[in-house]
């Protein structure tokens, strides 16, 4: 419908494939329409971009962890985290009464994200193992 000219392109160069799902996407797409994967060098490197792009390995490693050393990740980088919001909640004994809560709360609801992470990783890792067992050994009766 567009006035291109494919003499020059062969169509390859017209879509960039995503490396998580192999979808076609568009060439100035910073993200894959479908999974959501960063495409470009800038979707990891922007001020925002990064985020979703962080967000997208966390992600996947709390929804699809295939390796073991994937969910091991999660544990090391997110029980550091818990404990340092726990010794922030028990550190904080001056100041307002509102501002003691404030902190408690924040810090309570990034515990609560970590603990989410690590459950979600481990338990979704260990069920895709299950079911791989299962298949291993053939139809289920
Ligand atoms: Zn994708």
């Amino acid at each position: 419908m567009s006035s291109e000219t494919p003499q020059d392109s062969p169509g390859l160069d017209e879509k960039q494939l995503c490396i998580s799902c192999l979808a076609p996407n568009d060439p100035s797409a910073h993200f894959c329409a479908k999974c959501r994967a960063p495409l470009s060098s800038y979707a990891s490197t922007g001020p925002v971009e990064h985020l979703f792009a962080e967000g997208t390995v966390y992600r996947q490693a709390a929804q699809r962890p295939r390796k073991f050393i994937v969910v091991l990740g999660v544990w090391l980088i997110f029980c550091p985290m818990i404990l340092i919001c726990l010794s922030i909640v028990g550190m904080v004994q001056e100041g307002s009464l509102a501002l003691r809560i404030f902190i408690s709360l924040i810090s309570f609801a990034f515990i609560a994200i970590c603990a989410l992470m690590i459950w979600s990783s481990t338990r979704n890792y260990f069920s895709w193992r299950k079911s791989i067992e299962k298949g291993d050994l053939g139809m289920p009766s």
